[in-house]
């Protein structure tokens, strides 16, 4: 399985070695032309929404990028990959891809929470731990979001068909299910195609 990573900014290489941990193979995405490749999905990393949307914008890839997962493309977005695919964020005028119907709210644990650990139950999955640095949450989803994963009450993962969005950071654990349960969902998806 040939995954995407795009890597202009934030958490791509921890995003890399998971993938190849699960046996995948894994490639830099890092200019327009590299999203040519025939990806069977693409993974957005954590970082700063607002650095990462404006590389894509000046190098010209934003709309190949939102094209493909419009198009079906499997997507996993984490962190400021989930405020990347929103296509609504509450605190924030910038709209991106804007291909998943959700509503984000950037840095949503203000200053004394910015980052934290917790071990919580994903759907399908189980109890897994989640590392959040300045976390988005989502506020709401549109119909045919599924909330995969609530903590304290707010929704901190979903999924739309094809597209895939935590708040935290599974990348970051040692623990390799999400991207297994990423990884199945394209398989899933081509066993249709
Ligand atoms: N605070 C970042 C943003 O708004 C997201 C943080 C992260 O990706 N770890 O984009």
């Amino acid at each position: 399985m040939l995954i995407g990573v795009l890597c202009l900014q934030g958490a791509f290489i921890e995003h890399i070695h998971m993938l190849e941990s699960l046996g995948a193979t894994a490639e830099e995405i890092r200019q327009k032309k590299d999203l040519g490749r025939p990806f069977d999905g693409i993974i957005i990393p954590g970082g700063e929404s607002t650095v990462i949307g404006k590389l894509l914008r000046e190098l010209d890839m934003m709309e190949d990028l939102r094209a493909a997962v419009s198009g079906g493309l499997p997507v996993f977005g984490t962190c400021a990959g989930l405020i990347l695919l929103a296509k609504d964020i509450v605190n924030d005028d910038r709209r991106y891809l804007g291909t998943m119907d959700i509503t984000a709210r950037r840095n949503a644990y203000g200053r004394q929470l910015g980052s934290f650990a917790t071990v919580s139950p994903f759907d399908g999955v189980g109890d897994v731990p989640m590392t959040f640095i300045r976390a988005p949450y989502i506020e709401s989803v549109g119909e045919g979001v599924q909330a995969l994963s609530v903590v304290d009450g707010k929704i901190v993962a979903a999924r739309q068909d094809n597209q895939l969005v935590t708040a935290f950071h599974p990348e970051l654990t040692d623990d390799t299910r999400i991207h297994k349960y990423f990884l199945d969902m394209i398989t899933a998806h081509k066993s249709k195609v």
